[in-house]
């Protein structure tokens, strides 16, 4: 037996379920560097980078793109290749249907895109992976699309810049995407007897295969503040040495201290700095 009785009926909403929404959703972010809330938009405004803090957030490949290259205007080159999923690959979901949602979130065809144009008025080719894409991991068509990204370089004679943010090899093409190391690495060989400068840029997060190949293989490998570069996770390491790691282990600022970096530059002076270096370079 209930203690009160509703006599009339619940009161209509004027909106209708579907459309009841909080109105600033979607607007604020919380940064993970100062724990403070900011508006979207400025995050955006200012390429993803906290104006409190200066944390970076992940940037997208288009994006990317923009903040390098002039006028946001570029030739895009092989956007149609596409994994044939060699392997027939199934974990928790086919790997088919991961291809085709991450292509369907993102109007990409994988987790790199290779264009062609200028910075500061120097014609260059620049790669920029797609983290969202698969975790922006390299398979076949990654590796690929940066090869033929080096030998475009090499025929131009233009000067490289690769944007690396990737979990590593694609294990859903098992050692395939583990041929990519050499193959891309061997693409960089020629790049370097054809005396054109590489620039590498490093964000967060560039890890395994990708850090064990062309990541590292820069004429200057740079990165972004704060970003985790390494090949295995810290965690792995740990049980493998039986030692507890150093504070900071893999951010881009230990791994600049330990000679494994050239340099750490902010995202808003990247362009700047990458000018300044293929000035440098090609004098
Ligand atoms: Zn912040």
């Amino acid at each position: 037996m209930s203690w009160f009785k509703r006599d009339k009926g619940a009161i209509q909403s004027p909106v209708p379920p579907e459309e009841r929404r909080v109105r600033t959703e979607g607007m604020w972010d919380k940064c993970p560097g100062c724990r403070k809330i900011i508006w979207r938009k400025d995050l955006e405004a200012n390429w993803q980078v906290c104006t409190k803090c200066d944390y970076h957030f992940k940037l997208g490949s288009a994006k990317r793109l923009e903040l390098l290259l002039d006028g946001a205007q570029w030739t895009e080159h092989d956007p149609g290749l596409v994994s044939s999923d060699p392997l027939h690959f199934t974990d928790t979901r086919p790997y088919k249907q991961r291809l085709r949602e991450a292509r369907q979130k993102l109007g990409i065809n994988d987790a790199v895109v290779t264009a062609e144009g200028r910075l500061n008025g120097r014609p260059i080719i620049c790669c920029a992976m797609e983290f969202g894409f698969i975790g922006g991991s390299m398979g076949a068509v990654v590796g690929e699309k940066v090869t033929r990204a080096i030998e475009l370089a090499i025929g131009k004679k233009f000067p490289l810049i690769v944007v690396s943010c990737s979990g590593g090899a694609r294990m859903m093409e098992g050692t395939i995407s583990l041929m990519q190391l050499a193959k891309v690495s061997g693409a960089l060989a020629r790049l370097d007897d054809a005396r054109l400068p590489y620039i590498s840029v490093l964000t967060d997060p560039t890890t395994g295969g990708v850090t064990a190949s062309y990541a590292m293989l820069g004429d200057l490998n740079i990165a972004e503040p704060g970003a985790l570069i390494g090949f295995a996770g810290p965690r792995v390491i740990e049980q493998t040495i039986r030692q507890k790691l150093p504070e900071g282990f893999q951010r881009a600022e230990f791994l600049l201290q330990h000679g494994f970096l050239d340099a750490v530059v902010s995202r808003t002076q990247m362009k700047t700095y990458i000018a300044s270096a293929l000035d440098f370079f090609l004098a």
